[in-house]
């Protein structure tokens, strides 16, 4: 199937279309700026990028306009539309509502709108591309794909916060998880190449890249995750704090005068790697200070490792050991020094990996040794190829 896989922010798309029987993307693009008179979009056929400036001043002009190229004789792959087999929408948060994905019904679009006070950021974007699409495209089957729906599996006495349970039943205050299509994918993935059947294997998954999370997964299924009610949970990020004592925010409003609003500013944008090393959020810029002897910048990459660690620890416990860890995301796959510097600290449990194998970026393979007790390896996600197979098997 031919599928076309967008990703709706609420000023930016992002989108593939995707051959789902050679797992090939035929295109892809990225439309920034929407809603403003200088938006653009970035489309990339062949490996060669075409800048189109063009002023969507919403998400129906913006898709309408790549519907445009992906028709185009020269920037497109399709005569016409009628050789788009599907669209698969990835949307953040599903709640409780959805446990797999779906396809996209008036019911459907009504449930993620109900969700949107659990992501306010995202899901109310998500559903500028759907709403978008119906119109352009009205007769196409549309799928929902949830970020939050592979946690679905993770048993209640791992997702109940200790706070009064009325809060879980009047408003759902519990842990979800995110990074799910990544974690799937992921897990899926290092279970093929190890040629093991996913049932056998306990795997925890380190997505590290600005978001970051990690994941136990047991018999294919996700058992416990780092992030919770929102994605500022878990590890620390680029910009996001990660788990803290809960009265550092309340203490911190009264010390400063903080309103809600710049708090959680705070928390999600000034916080994490940033916050710390006061060097950047990019992971290579605080790598590069930390080897010029910024402390600070050493500082929050030892808490951020630390942290991953023991992450690993806990999820070791959750599903009673663990067989194989892996590595993805823009940290996860690029950064030896980081990989290296997490794997040091689990040499308790046995880890251990190759130097000179852990010496790469962004490439597929296995980086333990033969005598590492666990298996460790770096496996690129593909969130929109999960994507694009969740939708296949949702229509089939
Ligand atoms: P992502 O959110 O998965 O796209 O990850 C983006 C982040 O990956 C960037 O902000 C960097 O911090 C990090 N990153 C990318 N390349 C490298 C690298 N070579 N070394 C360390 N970190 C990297």
């Amino acid at each position: 199937m031919k599928i076309l896989v967008l990703n709706s922010g609420s000023s930016s798309l992002k989108y593939q279309v995707i051959d789902t029987k050679t797992e090939e993307t035929l295109v892809q693009g990225y439309y920034e700026r929407i809603g403003q008179p200088n938006a653009f979009l970035t489309h990339k056929l062949n490996g060669e990028k075409h800048k189109f400036e063009y002023p969507a001043m919403n998400h129906e002009t913006a898709i309408q306009f790549v519907m445009e190229k992906l028709t185009s004789e020269e920037y497109g792959v399709f005569k016409t539309l009628d050789e788009l087999d599907a669209v698969g929408h990835r949307v953040v948060h599903g709640g409780e509502t959805f446990k797999d994905a779906v396809l996209i019904t008036d019911e459907v679009v009504k449930g993620i709108k109900e969700n949107a006070s659990l992501a306010p950021l995202h899901n109310p974007a998500a559903i500028l591309g759907i709403e978008a699409c119906q119109k352009i495209i009205p007769n196409k089957p549309m799928v929902a794909v949830f970020d939050t729906a592979f946690h679905q599996t993770i048993p209640e006495e791992r997702y109940i916060y200790s706070i009064p349970y009325e809060y879980y039943k009047k408003y759902g205050v519990r842990k979800y998880g995110f990074h799910g299509t990544s974690h799937q994918y992921v897990s899926g993935r290092v279970a093929e190449l190890i040629g093991k059947d996913i049932k056998d294997l306990k795997i925890i998954n380190c997505h590290l890249g600005q978001g970051a999370s990690i994941c136990a997964i047991k018999d294919g299924k996700s058992v416990e995750t780092s992030m919770g009610l929102t994605p500022l949970g878990g590890i620390p990020m680029g910009t996001r704090s990660g788990d803290l004592d809960p009265s550092i925010v309340t203490f911190l409003m009264k010390k400063e005068n903080l309103d809600i609003a710049s708090i959680e500013n705070i928390l999600n944008k000034q916080s994490g790697v940033y916050g710390i090393s006061e060097v950047s959020n990019d992971f290579r810029d605080i790598e590069n200070a930390a080897l010029e002897g910024n402390k600070q910048a050493k500082l929050a990459l030892d808490v951020y490792h630390y942290d991953v660690a023991c992450y690993i620890a806990k999820y070791a416990v959750a599903m009673g050991g663990v067989d194989v860890i892996t590595f993805t995301a823009g940290i996860g796959e690029n950064s030896p020094f980081s990989r290296n510097e997490i794997c040091k600290q689990l040499k308790c449990f046995g880890v251990e990996i190759d130097e000179e194998l852990n010496n790469v970026r962004g490439k597929e393979r296995e980086i333990s040794t033969p005598n590492s007790k666990i298996k460790v390896f770096i496996v690129p996600t593909n969130e929109e190829l999960m994507i694009a197979k969740e939708t296949e098997r949702v229509l089939k």
